[in-house]
């Protein structure tokens, strides 16, 4: 089984998939996709719905526990809510939740909460409108800001914020998006910026690491550190005084943490990663659609699992990239 024998290789227990259900998006975030240029899959590569619930059954089978939707944006695909259904129903999963970018946050935030999605992070990289245009490429920040006031109407607490902190594009807006850790119950996670994708727009100049996003929000008074739990991902917690919300801080790219990765992920077309600065996969889907049994399956989870990196190597030794784009792969 994947657990006993990822931990047997000395790696943290690995309960946690990351499924994308799609490549498709609404926006074009100027970090993860690119206005022209990029090869969408044909839909007949992309795996049907029915596949991804068999992908996941055999996935609970050999210990994951926690799946998180993601894309692209997963709330474009059609049929989103009917799947997610059904997704629900697999008892052995203890946690279902879903990274969206909000802009069709507003309609489905209800039906969402209905099926039993436990929790949603919703991707915001500015509380400017003007601003958002720029980093989205479109002109729907009210859209976005509604969906997170009725995603907290309809009960989603915590909502997790995820802010992509990049120099001279939002780095002025560090502290705003810490207060409203404050006013607000929502966890506002701030993510280092990736090198992700064939034209990227990484650079030192553009990174910010997570102690300079620390030193931004302490003039606003002392963070309480919180302890995370096994089905937490990497980020390292604090609460302000006086907060209703959190803050997370992740550093993808000044901290490995390929020793506690508990996650694999699944791209859209059907291939397994277990790593995101990795472009090694593993295709699961031709095999599914040759008709391999379940075993057969579970054998290839447990092969990814076993192998996993556990270090990808020292960070003096520079941003490792992947070529793929943030989009195809699920983030
Ligand atoms: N479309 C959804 C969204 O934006 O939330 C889900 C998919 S998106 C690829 C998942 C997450 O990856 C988002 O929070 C996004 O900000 C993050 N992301 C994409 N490209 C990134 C990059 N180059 N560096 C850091 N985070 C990135
Ligand atoms: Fe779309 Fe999410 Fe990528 Fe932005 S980060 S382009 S919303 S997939």
């Amino acid at each position: 089984m994947v657990i006993e024998q990822s931990i047997e290789k000395g790696h943290k227990p690995i309960n946690y998939l990351r499924l994308s259900v799609t490549d498709r998006c609404n926006l074009r975030c100027v970090y993860c996709m690119p206005e022209e240029g990029i090869d969408f899959l044909p839909h007949s590569s992309i795996l049907t719905y029915e596949e991804m619930l068999r992908l996941v059954k055999i996935s609970a089978r050999s210990g994951i526990r926690k799946v998180r939707l993601t894309g692209g944006e997963p709330l474009v695909r059609k049929g989103f809510i009917g799947f997610l259904e059904k997704l629900c129903e697999i008892e052995e999963l203890e946690e279902i939740t879903l990274t969206t970018n909000g802009v069709l946050l507003k309609e489905y935030a209800k039906p969402l909460k209905e099926c039993g999605i436990c929790r949603l992070n919703v991707s915001l990289d500015t509380l400017k409108a003007e601003r958002f245009l720029q980093v989205t490429g479109r002109d729907y920040f009210d859209r976005v800001w509604e969906g997170i006031l009725e995603a907290e109407k309809c009960g989603f607490n915590p909502l997790k914020i995820n802010v992509v902190a990049i120099r001279g594009v939002n780095d002025e807006e560090i502290l705003d998006f810490a207060r409203l850790t404050v006013e607000k119950p929502y966890h506002v996670r701030f993510i280092e910026l990736m090198p992700v994708g064939k034209e990227n727009i990484w650079s030192d100049e553009r990174f910010i690491s997570i102690e300079e996003i620390l030193s931004a929000i302490e003039p606003l008074g002392p963070l309480r550190p919180i302890l995370s739990n096994s089905l937490d991902g990497p980020a390292k917690r604090y609460i302000l005084e006086g907060g209703k919300g959190e803050i997370g801080l992740i550093g993808a790219m000044s901290h490995h943490f390929c020793d506690s990765c508990n996650r694999l992920r699944l791209t859209a077309e059907g291939h397994l990663r277990t790593c995101l600065f990795s472009d090694q996969e593993i295709d699961v889907k031709t095999p599914l659609r040759e008709g391999k049994g379940d075993d057969y399956i579970l054998g290839l989870l447990t092969s990814a699992a076993i192998n996993k990196t556990k270090d990808r190597g020292p960070i003096e030794s520079g941003p490792r990239k992947c070529i793929r784009h943030m989009s195809s792969i699920g983030g």
